[in-house]
């Protein structure tokens, strides 16, 4: 992974967050600020002292994210910033000088996160790896599997108080199904110390069905002589926790996993757009299409699938030029997304060309929906080059039925495209248009 990508990611993760540091030292804070808004794309707000933290928490309303705090400021002499911020519901992150034992206890009892030394070399480098981890953390879910009721309390209370997402499955075998339901899981605790569940052997069925780059599976055990650790992580688990732990380094270790695997699905996401349009590109249209079309099969569920077409864009690129056709793609992108993007997977298969996964609907309601669609495209002239110019767009729909390979039903809705531009363009085919035809 090089660092230009990796800073993408970071920037997709954590883009528009908002971040305050509560710090009097102008050395800190401007090297802090500068290094958060680099390299993690966060916007920075400071203030220096317990009165100005006062009016920009209560006058701008800004949805700070977490606190970056000093103890030691002016007007704040015994910890009164990082009350404060607990009592505002801002998450603080301790950077400070003043640190022994006691008061990182306090600090902790308080509701700080975390804390950073500053006399450390790696000072400002831990404070953007904690604030990286913060962040992710709140976007992070988990879930716990705990084989008996109790089982799993010291580790929900860390994770809560790092405002992880969490869910819990009481009994292994709910595990599958709550990961089924909820589809979206990042991580899972699995407890593999209970006779009445093998914890090696659930990690195998969930592995049949996700794979480590969609969920994350932590073991924890108090075994620490026997061989449990190395079989569950030569068996595909991520991280292995061995019981009792110190609270620290078991929340570390979670946050850095939850970092790390936000961090990966961002480059996934990063790797699935298409550089022009946004929209998700050609390579994401295949993987997920796939995937999709394999559910909606186990569900026997409908769904079809459709390509779009613009009419004509050859000769639209050379009457206008090359750069109103990007401006043309761009703006036809945004209609559809508008349109289809939340509930349907768009894609951009290439060139001029768009596919739509209409999980869900049958072909007659895919149908309806790519009618309303290119009536309007072809209604509502895109402003380009200072002109208005009417587009128009041809669809072929198939539908998705039988256990076909995905190429199959791409094919399919390609001879119906073929059909509709050879009919005349600026319409809708599928196999329904086939029928009034034969029938007469
Ligand atoms: P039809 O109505 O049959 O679809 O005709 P058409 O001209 O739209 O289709 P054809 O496949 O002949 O031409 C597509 C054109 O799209 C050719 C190519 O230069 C252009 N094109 C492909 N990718 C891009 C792009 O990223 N930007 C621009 N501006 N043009 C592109
Ligand atoms: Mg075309
Ligand atoms: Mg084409």
């Amino acid at each position: 992974m090089d660092r230009n990508s990796q800073r993408q990611a970071a920037f997709l993760r954590h883009f528009g967050r908002s971040v305050l540091i509560v710090e009097d030292s102008r050395m800190f804070s401007t090297a802090l600020r500068f290094r958060l808004e680099t390299e993690l794309g966060v916007r920075v707000t400071h203030c220096g002292d317990m009165d100005s933290l006062r009016v920009v928490v209560e006058d701008s309303g800004e949805p700070f994210a977490l606190a970056i705090v000093d103890l030691n400021l002016p007007g704040s002499p015994d910890c009164e910033a990082l009350d404060y911020l607990v009592s505002r519901g801002i998450r603080p992150l301790v950077f400070t000088a003043s640190f022994g034992q006691p008061m990182r206890e306090s600090a902790l009892a308080k509701g700080a996160l975390d804390y950073v030394m500053k006399d450390s070399p790696s000072a400002l480098q831990q404070v953007i790896v904690g604030v990286d981890r913060i962040l992710a953390s709140e976007r992070t879910k988990v879930l716990l599997v705990s084989p008996e009721p109790g089982s799993m309390v010291l580790e929900e209370a860390l994770l809560a108080r790092q405002r992880f997402q969490l869910q819990k499955a009481d009994g292994a075998e709910r595990t599958l199904d709550l990961l089924d339901e909820a589809r979206d899981i990042d991580i899972v605790l699995l407890d593999l110390d209970h006779p009445g569940c093998d914890g090696v052997l659930l990690l195998g069925e969930i592995r049949r069905h996700y794979s480590a780059m969609s969920v994350r599976i932590v073991g924890l055990s108090n075994r620490g002589q026997d061989m449990t650790g190395a079989r569950f992580l030569k068996a595909g688990g991520d991280e292995f926790i061995l019981k009792p732990f110190c609270d620290d380094d078991f929340t570390a270790r979670i946050l850095h996993l939850a970092a790390l695997h936000k961090q990966f699905q961002a480059l996934n996401l990063l790797a699935s757009r298409d550089y022009l349009t946004d929209v998700y590109n050609r390579r994401y249209f295949f993987e997920a299409g796939q995937r999709i079309v394999s559910q909606a099969m186990r569900r026997g569920a409908k769904g079809s699938i459709a390509i779009v077409d613009i009419d004509h864009f050859k000769r639209l690129n050379d009457t206008y030029g090359h750069e109103v056709g990007d401006a043309v793609l761009k703006a036809v992108s945004k209609r559809l997304k508008a349109r289809l993007g939340g509930n349907y997977l768009l894609a951009r298969l290439g060139g001029e060309e768009f596919g739509v996964i209409f999980d869900g609907l049958g072909v007659a309601d895919a149908m309806a929906r790519c009618e309303m669609l290119r009536e309007e495209l072809a209604a509502t002239p895109i402003e380009a080059d200072g002109e208005p110019l009417t587009i128009t767009v041809s669809m072929g729909v198939a539908a998705i039925e039988g256990d076909e390979v995905f190429d199959n039903y791409l094919n399919a809705a390609d001879q119906f495209l073929y059909m509709a531009k050879h009919a005349g363009r600026n319409r809708v085919f599928s196999e329904l248009s086939l029928q009034p035809a034969l029938a007469g």
